[in-house]
């Protein structure tokens, strides 16, 4: 089973919302939080983030790093699948 969990870099994130139409989970909304430019920022709010990558590649900042989380038996690797813009 994988789960994932997403990293949002919001010192660059511009709250486009981009990434919460593109999200099939409907895992991320907007925060009350705002950033140094100005833009409220997103976050993850449901616990059930699949490590799908779609917020990444759709984000324009590139501000998302997702991470995956796999079980393997008893161990579990973690894996950053960020996208290089
Ligand atoms: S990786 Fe996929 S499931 Fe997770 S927050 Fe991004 S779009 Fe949603
Ligand atoms: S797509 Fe990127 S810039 Fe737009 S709200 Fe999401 S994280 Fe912020």
């Amino acid at each position: 089973m994988i789960r994932g969990t997403i990293i949002v870099a919001e010192d660059i994130c511009k709250g486009c919302e981009l990434c919460i139409t593109a999200c099939p989970q409907e895992s991320i909304g907007l925060s009350d939080r705002m950033n140094n430019l100005g833009y409220r920022v997103v976050h993850l709010v449901l616990d059930n983030c699949t490590g799908c990558v779609n917020c990444a590649l759709v984000c324009p900042e590139g501000a998302i790093t997702v991470y995956r989380t796999k079980k393997t038996g008893k161990a579990e690797s973690k894996t950053s699948v960020g996208v290089e813009q």
